[in-house]
């Protein structure tokens, strides 16, 4: 078992960062709340008085962060010169891919192993130890960050140098809203046709518009398995968080000129449900956007 030092006790790193304490490790958190570090230590973690506290002789720094100026933040004051050129730096969070190689690149320069290592699944899976982690950095880093990021998850996959795991989680999350939305627009469609919701499930769940955000992730109430649907939207993945993937997303697209003109319509959806004061409700929530219950 080893030294980890845990930045970010948020909605997500909290559980995160529990799991790592109940396999055993020495967890020392820092998170500038102090709710979220009271809640770290009843769940097994050795709270710290500063970032730069917690990396002291840590084996692992590991940083689940709001954004890209967040991470280089803590990285460029607290972990960078501090941290033991030993330690394999993941950082989980779900940033900009400029940041995340820049922070890859500059960690390297000073010797230190480093990898981007963003996960899908949300607060329900950090907390049950069943993220996916998507990782960009060296093979040899990968090999390193591995065994940390599997005693918090259940699928860990290198995909690629030092970036690549912000990418795959963009290109990931932009299918995903995209997908939603179609969904949706089908729900509300066959329903004004008259068709029966529940028949729609069960055709489509067979047949080729079969996906993830139908057969898991149903936005109608009542049909397939519990989805925040079902419980008047709440919980689940908040609607903020995926426009900040998809906004994510066209910025990299912007980047490198991609065509993405499904993601694009899709953000600019997203835009106009959060604006209208939204962004609390889960994602699939987007439905009502879209005609359902309109009178
Ligand atoms: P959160 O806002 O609940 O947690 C972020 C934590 O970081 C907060 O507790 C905050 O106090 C802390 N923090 C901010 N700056 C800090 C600093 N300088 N030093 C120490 N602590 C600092 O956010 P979250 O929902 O846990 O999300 C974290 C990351 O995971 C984000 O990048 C998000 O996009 C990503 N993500 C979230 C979900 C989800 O469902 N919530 C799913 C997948 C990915």
């Amino acid at each position: 078992m080893a030294r980890v030092a845990f930045i970010g006790l948020g909605n997500m790193g909290g559980g995160m960062a529990a799991n790592l304490a109940k396999k055993g490790h020495d967890v020392r958190a820092f998170d500038l709340s102090a709710e979220a570090l009271d809640k770290a230590k009843a769940a097994g973690c050795l709270p710290a008085a500063s970032a730069a506290e917690a990396v002291d002789e840590a084996e692992a720094v590991i940083t689940m962060l709001p954004a890209g100026k967040h991470v280089e933040s803590v990285y460029n004051d607290s972990i960078l010169g501090t941290a033991p050129v030993s330690a394999i730096l993941i950082d989980c969070s779900t940033i900009d891919v400029a940041t995340a190689k820049r922070v890859g690149e500059t960690a390297q320069a000073k010797g230190y192993a480093a990898v981007d290592a963003p996960v899908s699944g949300g607060i329900a899976a950090a907390n049950a130890g069943t993220l996916t982690f998507m990782v960009g950095g060296s093979a040899e880093a990968f090999d390193r960050a591995q065994p940390f990021l599997a005693d918090m998850g259940k699928a860990v996959i290198h995909a690629g140098a030092s970036g690549a795991g912000q990418a795959a989680k963009i290109c990931n999350n932009m299918v995903l809203g995209a997908e939603m939305i179609a969904t949706c627009e089908a729900f509300v469609l066959a329903d004004k046709l008259g068709l029966d919701p529940q028949k729609f499930f069960d055709i489509a769940s067979v047949s080729s518009g079969q996906s993830w955000s139908l057969t898991s992730y149903a936005p109608w109430p009542g049909v397939g398995p519990e989805t925040p649907a079902d419980r008047d939207y709440q919980g689940g993945f908040a609607t903020a968080l995926m426009l900040k993937d998809l906004r994510l997303a066209m910025e990299a697209a912007a980047s490198v000129d991609a065509d993405t003109p499904m993601g694009a319509k899709a953000a600019e959806l997203y835009q106009a449900f959060n604006d209208a004061g939204n962004g609390g409700l889960d994602f699939s929530a987007i439905i009502r956007l879209l005609g359902k219950d309109r009178q």
